[in-house]
């Protein structure tokens, strides 16, 4: 696999040809529906990319953004640009929630609660969530938010297929080719990061965040203090 979006659209292409629609996460239905979704990281301008692709192809999907990355502020006015954008081209956005920013099931509802209050004040996000490395909390995929859609629930991720191509994972194999032939609806993960027109190896790609984040460093040093207006001219 190379990780361009020409796979992607084989896959997305398969699906529809088998009759599926592609469905927002609260448009349940067990047959006949793929769940977009994307977990957001390292980067929304790679979010930005695909969504760009999918609309580009007449898809929608769910991104669901990271508030405790260690890669990007979702708040920074790039992001809310781009965040818009993502909204404007007919996408969802969710929340990909850290469960182990908490110490047991009741803190983490607070938390996922808290969370949505406050980060639904800058951009227009949804009331659902997937979580960032599940594993870390015991119980996750039960966890009951009154109001909100968790991705992890049985419903789309046991009753349903589910692909995902966490950890680079080579996922597209004979088990998803033949996926649509039963009709059964999947949940469908992607991470941005791993995508993009020609495809990119990890270390083109870490090389290109690298760059990038560089840049954007240099330019708000220049931008934001006096100092450095001059010293990082060039
Ligand atoms: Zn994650």
């Amino acid at each position: 696999m190379e990780f361009a979006y020409k796979e992607l659209k084989v896959v997305y292409d398969l699906f529809l040809q088998n009759g599926y629609r592609f469905s927002f996460f609260g448009d349940y239905n067990s047959k006949g529906r793929v769940f977009l979704r994307h977990d957001v990281d390292c980067s929304i301008t790679m979010a930005l990319e695909m969504a760009n692709f999918e609309a580009g192809n007449g898809l929608t999907s769910t991104f669901f953004i990271q508030p405790d990355n260690d890669f990007y502020n979702p708040l920074s006015q790039k992001a809310l640009e781009n965040l818009s954008r993502i909204a404007e081209l007919g996408h969802k956005i969710g929340l990909h929630i850290s469960p182990s920013n908490c110490q047991n099931q009741e803190d983490l509802v607070q938390y996922i609660d808290r969370t949505y209050n406050y980060f639904s004040g800058f951009f227009p996000v949804d009331r659902i969530f997937s979580f960032h490395r599940p594993g870390s909390f015991d119980g996750w995929r039960y966890i009951e938010v009154p109001g909100f859609v968790n991705t992890y629930h049985s419903k789309y991720f046991k009753e349903i297929f589910y692909f995902s191509d966490s950890n680079r994972r080579e996922f597209i194999s004979s088990d998803l080719l033949e996926a649509p032939s039963t009709g059964k609806s999947i949940q469908f993960l992607t991470h941005p990061i791993w995508w993009s027109e020609e495809g990119a190896s990890p270390k083109v790609i870490s090389d290109k965040l690298f760059r990038d984040n560089f840049h954007e460093i240099r330019s708000a040093l220049r931008v934001n203090i006096r100092l450095f207006a001059n010293l990082l001219k060039d």
